[in-house]
C-alpha cells in the first residue's frame, strides 16, 4: 500500500486524533499562547511547509510528463485566482482526489485526471480553490492547531514560524487532506466554482457532471470510497443544484 493510500485510511478513520497526538513538543509556558495569535500569513506558511512534505513523499509528475502538460494547458489562464497566486502539481497516484491549501497549492491526483474532462477538472479545482478563497481551509487549520501541540512550536514568542519536524508536518498534511467542511461551506465552494466557470466562459455544466462522476465512484462498494467522495457526500444533490441554477441563469434549457 503506498503512502497516500495509508494516509487516506488514517484520515478516513482518525481525522483529527492522529494529528493532535503528534508527540515530542514542549508544553510549558507556550501553552499560554492562543492559536488565535497565528496570522493568516503564518497559517499559509504552515500549509506551504506541509505541502512541501507531501510533495517529497508522493510521486510528483515531472514537467515534461503528459499529465503535467495537460494540467498546465488546463490552468494556463489561472495561475492567479481571485488575487491568490496558485501553484499546480500532479501526484501520479491512482486515487480519485484533489486538494487546495491555504498557501495556494493545488494538487491533482492522476486517478482524478483519468476520469474527468478538462472542464470537469477545472470545476473541481475551482471548488477546492473556493474553500481557500472563502477561508475554509485557513479556519480548519486554525481549529486543528488549537487542539494540537504543534501550535506551541508554530506560534513562537516573536511571532515567527518555528521549525516543525517532518512527522509534525506529516500530521498537518494528514489533517489538511481529511478536513471536512460544513454543508454551507460546501455549498459556497460550489457557488464559487460555478461563478468561476461562468466568469471565464466555460460550460458550467462541467460542475454538475463532475459531481455525477464522483457519485458513481462512491457507489461501487469496491476496495474503498474515493477520498474526495468521503469528504464530499451528496454528490447527486449538488449536481442537481447546479443544473437548477444553470436553468435559472438561462445557460441550459
Ligand atoms: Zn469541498
Amino acid at each position: 500500500m503506498n503512502y497516500i493510500a495509508r494516509l487516506f485510511l488514517l484520515t478516513v478513520w482518525l481525522p483529527v486524533s492522529t494529528f493532535a497526538q503528534q508527540p515530542g513538543l514542549a508544553q510549558a509556558a507556550m501553552d499560554a499562547l492562543n492559536s488565535a495569535m497565528l496570522s493568516d500569513a503564518q497559517v499559509a506558511e504552515l500549509s506551504r511547509q506541509a505541502v512541501v512534505e507531501m510533495d517529497a513523499k508522493n510521486p510528483v509528475a515531472a514537467p515534461n510528463d503528459p499529465y503535467t502538460q495537460r494540467l498546465n494547458r488546463i490552468v494556463a489562464r489561472h495561475h492567479t485566482v481571485s488575487g491568490l497566486p496558485i501553484n499546480y502539481k500532479v501526484y501520479k497516484v491512482p486515487d480519485v482526489n484533489a486538494f487546495a491549501t491555504a498557501d495556494g497549492s493545488v494538487r491533482v491526483f492522476k486517478g482524478l485526471m483519468d476520469i474527468m474532462t478538462d472542464n470537469e477538472l477545472l470545476a473541481i479545482m475551482g471548488h477546492e480553490i473556493g474553500h481557500v478563497i472563502n477561508h475554509d481551509t485557513r479556519d480548519a487549520m486554525k481549529s486543528a492547531l488549537r487542539r494540537s501541540a504543534v501550535r506551541n512550536v508554530a506560534a513562537s514568542q516573536s511571532g515567527l514560524i518555528g521549525k516543525l519536524s517532518r512527522s509534525q508536518l506529516g500530521g498537518l498534511a494528514d489533517y489538511m487532506l481529511g478536513a471536512k467542511f460544513s454543508r454551507q461551506q460546501e455549498t459556497e465552494a460550489d457557488d464559487y466554482s460555478y461563478g468561476f466557470l461562468k466568469r471565464y466562459g466555460y460550460n458550467v455544466m462541467a460542475l454538475a457532471t463532475s459531481f455525477e462522476k464522483l457519485a458513481k465512484q462512491g457507489g461501487g462498494g469496491g476496495s474503498g470510497v474515493a477520498q474526495i467522495v468521503s469528504t464530499h457526500p451528496d454528490s447527486k444533490a449538488r449536481a442537481q443544484r447546479v443544473r437548477d441554477r444553470a436553468r435559472r441563469d438561462g445557460l441550459i434549457r
